[in-house]
């Protein structure tokens, strides 16, 4: 069973539910979309943003979902290294050369960041991208084992020196990139501003990282967790309310080389794409934790991910190892069906 964050317990279901998918997660409420709820959806942030809302006036829901998407494209504007203009590249374009520098913002993140790093024994680490830049999914490219090692010692969140507005590489060849936890982060602010709309009751999703306000109409929401190796089926179906959730795959940026699937998380001890887990899914309070936390947990995999949520106050998560096989920490009852 699940502890919802407003202490309701809940089963999980390992009903398999077939039908098109293309988000991680997946809301399987289908009956219950009356009138009242509001769904506005934007691409941005390189993913798919949702934004369901509960309002007895359309045009309210409707302006309040159009200052969502404004601070989205803000973020995005700020925290993408496509972008030459934006925060970031300004950081990884001068950071080694001498200190920048940064926002309060970027100080935040960057600070939650190096937090994750700490407790995970580097298993999340921005500095990924030193590595990390070199991978394009879309075009199919990956660094040789040589460019792999002559940039591998670039990986350490150690090298990145974070003082009072200020950042500063002790390395030449790091570079950070917030793909981990940025999404989480605007999924946050996003959730502030729907409350300042007076909304009680909605769902905001970037991609993988999901924030419930409430639930919906006196009952929890059914998320699916997607079949890691099934783009239409779904592994397991989990009542939320109350609570953010994301969930980290390797089905969701990859291609197949040589019979090795090559995706978008990268262990920082090796400059490769992560081979414990399949899916890792982790429930907490916000969606910056629950970002950052399932690209760890996924990287860790079962048993030291699983080790890791135990320690922390408020943290539930369901991994699906490279096994195909599913383990739950202790907030939650396995389904009764399973085996
Ligand atoms: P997405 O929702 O984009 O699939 P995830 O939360 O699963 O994101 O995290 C994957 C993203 O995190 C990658 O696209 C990359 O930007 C970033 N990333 C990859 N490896 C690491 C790592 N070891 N530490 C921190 N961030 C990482
Ligand atoms: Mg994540």
């Amino acid at each position: 069973m699940l502890v919802s964050r407003g202490g309701i317990r809940y089963r999980v279901d390992k009903t398999v539910f077939r039908g098109f998918c293309a988000l991680c997660l997946i809301v399987l409420n289908t009956q219950s979309a009356t009138a009242d709820w509001h769904q506005q959806q934007r691409d941005m942030m390189g993913t798919r943003i949702s934004v369901e809302l509960w309002h007895d006036k359309p045009a309210v829901a409707t302006q309040c979902g159009e200052q969502v998407f404004t601070e989205m494209r803000r973020i995005e504007a700020k925290m993408s290294t496509y972008l030459d203009s934006s925060e970031i590249s300004h950081i990884n374009n001068n950071a080694a050369i001498s200190a920048v520098e940064i926002s309060d913002e970027m100080q935040q993140i960057v600070e939650k960041s190096l937090y994750f790093s700490k407790i995970s024994e580097g298993a999340f680490d921005i500095s990924y991208a030193s590595v990390g830049y070199a991978y394009d999914y879309r075009d199919r490219q990956q660094p040789s084992d040589d460019s792999v090692a002559s940039k591998l010692a670039a990986i350490d969140y150690r090298h990145i020196e974070l003082g009072d507005n200020r950042i500063r590489f002790k390395h030449s060849g790091v570079r950070i990139d917030l793909g981990g936890i940025a999404k989480g982060y605007a999924v946050d602010r996003a959730v502030d501003i729907v409350e300042q709309c007076g909304i009680s009751q909605a769902m905001i999703s970037a991609g993988g990282d999901s924030r419930i306000i409430g639930d919906r109409g006196g009952r929890p929401w059914m998320i699916g967790i997607q079949h890691p190796r099934d783009p239409a089926g779904i592994a397991l179906r989990v009542p939320l309310s109350e609570t953010a959730v994301s969930t980290s795959g390797d089905y969701e940026r990859f291609f197949i080389e040589a019979g090795e699937r090559v995706h978008h998380i990268i262990d920082p001890a090796t400059g490769r794409s992560a081979k414990n887990s399949w899916s890792a899914t982790v429930t907490g309070p916000n969606a910056m934790t629950t970002d950052a936390l399932s690209t760890t947990i996924f990287i860790l995999g079962a048993a030291k991910g699983l080790a890791l949520v135990e320690s922390l106050d408020g943290i539930d998560a369901i991994i699906i190892d490279s096994a195909g096989k599913i383990h739950y920490s202790s907030g939650f009852e396995p389904p009764e069906t399973e085996g």
